[in-house]
């Protein structure tokens, strides 16, 4: 297929993709409906027009409605992805932030981590790895970007499934103490 936009309507009846300018006869489609908070952010003012939500990247308190904290895909944390991970570190730190702002303490200096890991066998898996930092009011990421390796490295593979697993357990545990 190529590549000249997003798809505008899907005929199921005669299996039709449909773009700005083509359509595609398909067997088979993965069609992902454009993405956004919902619509809790929008209901309560926390949102922009495009549906996601400024925060302050120091505190993740909204910039829109105050005292109101916004974590997780909803909110617009710059170089940080829409991840699990993600959403946790800034969990922690955000927990943190409002725990000074209660007792008029300086919010802890802030850095994030966020890990993805993709499986591509049960026993191997890829890892993408972020670090993240605030300057300049903005979450940015200063260090190179994780990629694709050229080729799989089974034995870093197999570690990488390992971890994965370890980071369910530990997040699962933190989230609902299990
Ligand atoms: C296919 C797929 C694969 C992914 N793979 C990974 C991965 O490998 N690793 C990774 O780290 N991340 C992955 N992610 C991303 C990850 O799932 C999200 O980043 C993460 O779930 C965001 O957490 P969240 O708490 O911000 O939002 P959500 O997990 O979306 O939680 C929001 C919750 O709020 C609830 N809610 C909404 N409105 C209301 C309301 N009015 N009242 C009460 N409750 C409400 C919703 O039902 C939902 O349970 C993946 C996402 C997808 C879609």
């Amino acid at each position: 297929m190529t590549q000249d936009g997003a798809v505008e309507r899907v005929d199921l009846r005669s299996r039709t993709l449909f773009t700005a300018a083509f359509s595609y006869r398909i067997d088979v489609a993965n069609v992902i409906p454009p993405q956004a908070p919902g619509e809790l952010a929008p209901a309560t003012g926390l949102a922009e027009e495009h549906g996601w939500c400024p925060v302050d990247p120091s505190t993740f308190e909204s910039r829109r409605v105050p005292r109101v904290h916004v974590i997780g895909d909803a909110c617009i944390a710059d170089a940080m992805p829409k991840s699990g991970s993600a959403a946790v570190s800034q969990a922690r730190h955000c927990a943190a932030a409002i725990g000074a702002l209660l007792t008029d303490s300086v919010p802890p200096a802030t850095a994030f981590d966020s890990v993805c890991y993709a499986h591509v066998a049960p026993a191997l898996a890829l890892a993408f790895p972020g670090h993240f930092a605030v300057e300049d009011d903005r979450i940015v990421s200063p260090g190179p970007r994780a990629a694709l390796p050229a080729r799989l490295d089974r034995v870093e593979a197999s570690r990488n499934a390992v971890a994965a697993a370890r980071w369910y357990q530990a997040i699962r545990g933190e989230a609902f103490a299990s």
